[in-house]
Formats: C-alpha cells, sequence, structure tokens
C-alpha cells in the first residue's frame, strides 16, 4: 500500500474531527460518534459528524456535503475518529470510499492500519479495482 507521511498539519486534522464531535455532543436519543475534518485544497476545512437516525449518514458525507454546498469541489484529505477506534481513529465504511472516490479520486485518508498505527493513503488504495464513471461523465450503465 502506497502511504505518505502523517504530518503535524495531518495531526491537527484529527484534532479538528474530535473538536467535531465533541461540539456534536447534545443530550436525548441521538448519538454522534464518529467526527470527520475534510480539509479542502485550498487549506479549508470542512466538519461532519455521523447522524445515527433510522436513516441515518456517515460523518464522511455530512463533511462532503458540507463542502460541496460551500461551493468546494477540491479535496485534499479526509480523517474520521471514534474514541473507541483504533488509534481513536475510524476507517471509512465502503460506501463512503466508493463516494470518495466518486467525488475525489485523488483524496487522501488518514487512517490506522491493523498494526494501529496512523498512516495517510489514497482512497485508490482502500478500493482497489473501483467502479468509476466514464471519461465522459457518464454512468457506466
Ligand atoms: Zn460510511
Amino acid at each position: 500500500m502506497r502511504t505518505y507521511e502523517v504530518t503535524d498539519e495531518d495531526r491537527d486534522l484529527i484534532k479538528e474531527a474530535y473538536k467535531t464531535l465533541e461540539r456534536a455532543r447534545v443530550p436525548g436519543n441521538f448519538f454522534h460518534t464518529v467526527g470527520c475534518c475534510l480539509k479542502a485544497k485550498d487549506g479549508t476545512l470542512y466538519h461532519g459528524v455521523n447522524c445515527d437516525c433510522i436513516h441515518g449518514s456517515c460523518a464522511e458525507f455530512i463533511a462532503v456535503g458540507n463542502a460541496i454546498s460551500s461551493g468546494c469541489h477540491d479535496f485534499d484529505t479526509i480523517v474520521s475518529v471514534h474514541p473507541d477506534g483504533p488509534a481513536g481513529l475510524f476507517s471509512p465504511c465502503g460506501n463512503c470510499r466508493q463516494m470518495l472516490m466518486e467525488y475525489s479520486p485523488d483524496i487522501k485518508v488518514i487512517l490506522a492500519d491493523e498494526n494501529e498505527n496512523i498512516i495517510k493513503t489514497d482512497i485508490k488504495e482502500l478500493l482497489p479495482l473501483a467502479w468509476t464513471r466514464l471519461p465522459t461523465g457518464d454512468l457506466m450503465h
């Protein structure tokens, strides 16, 4: 797997994801357990938390939707966190990997490896032989 150096800036992104999770804590029936921070190529940070309801959404979807609704389409790096996750991080689920691949095939993802080391890699490494759009932008079927 191709990996990149995890920089101080990447560690700051992890802290930002935790701040997102802290801001989302509310008493009641809703549980926000995953925080996400998405860094755009211009350095702007977009945040998200999972929305846990009958048709809930992953934190990554919320962060990407936050960026897109703000007019940002150029993503650099994304990280998700969970206090009980390996190294305090949270690996994007398969559905989120596919969404990230479609919206930003060059995005880098920070997550923990099998030894709980924090790594940074390409989304393509996390979703080999992924379904993609045709070069025309059309769907394949
Ligand atoms: Zn997901």
